[in-house]
């Protein structure tokens, strides 16, 4: 998966988990906990095991401009 690809997973998973969130503030379901939780494990999971360097795969944090190990430039 390249990172373009991953960005845009990541911008979703974002968005399910703003309107999940919503979603326990509006209706107090537990059920939206639940998936709010479920949401932002998924989210930390995809975003360590896509978000990496194209060249090296190292993990690059918050980096998206620049791999911190290698220094290649993205985009
Ligand atoms: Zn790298």
């Amino acid at each position: 998966m390249n990172l373009k690809t991953a960005k845009t997973v990541l911008m979703i998973l974002g968005v399910l988990l703003a309107a999940s969130l919503l979603g326990g503030i509006l209706t107090k379901k537990e059920l939206f906990y639940w998936l709010d939780a479920l949401i932002a494990l998924c989210t930390i999971v995809f975003h360590v095991v896509f978000w990496r360097c194209p060249k090296c795969r190292k993990w690059m944090g918050g980096r998206e401009d620049q791999c911190p190990f290698c220094g290649t430039k993205l985009k």
